[in-house]
């Protein structure tokens, strides 16, 4: 992996980040992002939540489907590829990012290098039957990046995805295989341009128990999640300045006023 790294000075603005969102998650999911890491990151987000040229308004429907998830996932590339920014970064509205760790990471490899960045899903390559134009069909096997972990790919790696994956080609490419928005873009990426995940272990989604993670290394993660697991709330150990009842399912509240100590109601925690 290391000799695609190079030394730069990557600055946020080079980022585009892209948050998933719904509307039913409008209000609960997203104000806690707006209030915690987004704060931080305004400039870079774009998400159907967010308003001006910040905004993208899918028409894709409202549905946990494969298609529906497909089709947001094709509108964030788009907006990439129209915006001049060099790495495309993919968030779930469950998900806190940690802006600067994000920044530190990608600069230590370079945009115009194929790059595609997050966590796998599974501990081994998915397989799939493609179905090809005879309809016949054929077993493919691929690493993907979950999405639920957040995940990256740089320009150049995006620039080479475009047959299969800008405007309907999306759709079309998830089709062929039927799995999910994060499953294709691993299979554009690993089955027909020709590149490779590189698995890193700052990503988190809540399909890993979050209570694992060390609370003195929560700060340095790229991302992290939370969630329903089994029944059980999936969330990171961290003891305040918030009490579980003041910042119950997330605890991003608190993981936030650990990262940013200045921020205004993170000074007197109890009166939140
Ligand atoms: N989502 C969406 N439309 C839906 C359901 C979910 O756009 O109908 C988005 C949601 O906002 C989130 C992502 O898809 O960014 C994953 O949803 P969720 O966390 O609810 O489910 P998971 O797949 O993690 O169990
Ligand atoms: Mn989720």
């Amino acid at each position: 992996q290391d000799e695609y790294r190079t030394e730069g000075s990557l600055k946020l603005e080079d980022i585009f980040i892209a948050v998933k969102t719904t509307k039913r998650f409008h209000q609960n999911r997203m104000e806690l992002l707006l209030d915690t890491w987004i704060s931080r990151a305004s400039e870079q987000v774009t998400s159907s939540f967010l308003a001006g040229d910040h905004v993208v308004f899918t028409n894709c429907s409202a549905e946990h489907s494969h298609l529906a998830l497909s089709c947001k996932m094709a509108a964030e590339f788009d907006a990439f590829l129209a915006s001049s920014q060099s790495w495309f970064c993919h968030l779930d509205d469950d998900n806190y990012l940690n802006p600067q760790a994000l920044l530190q990471l990608l600069s230590t490899y370079s945009a115009a290098w194929d790059v595609y960045l997050g966590k796998p899903s599974l501990n081994r390559p998915i397989r799939a039957s493609e179905t090809l134009p005879n309809n016949k069909t054929k077993s493919v096997h691929f690493w993907f990046a979950t999405g639920g972990a957040g995940f990256c790919i740089s320009r150049k790696l995006a620039s080479k995805m475009v047959p299969w994956a800008s405007g309907r080609n999306f759709l079309s490419t998830s089709e062929l295989i039927r799995l999910p928005d994060d499953c294709t873009m691993g299979y554009i990426i690993e089955c027909k341009v020709g590149g490779q995940l590189l698995s890193n272990s700052l990503f988190h989604s809540h399909l890993e128990n979050l209570q694992l993670i060390p609370s003195t290394q929560l700060t340095q993660q790229v991302t992290l999640s939370y969630g329903v697991f089994e029944n059980k709330l999936n969330v990171i150990e961290l003891s305040g300045p918030f009490s579980p009842q003041e910042d119950p399912s997330s605890r991003f509240r608190s993981l936030h006023c650990h990262l940013y100590p200045d921020t205004s109601w993170c000074l007197q925690p109890l009166r939140w």
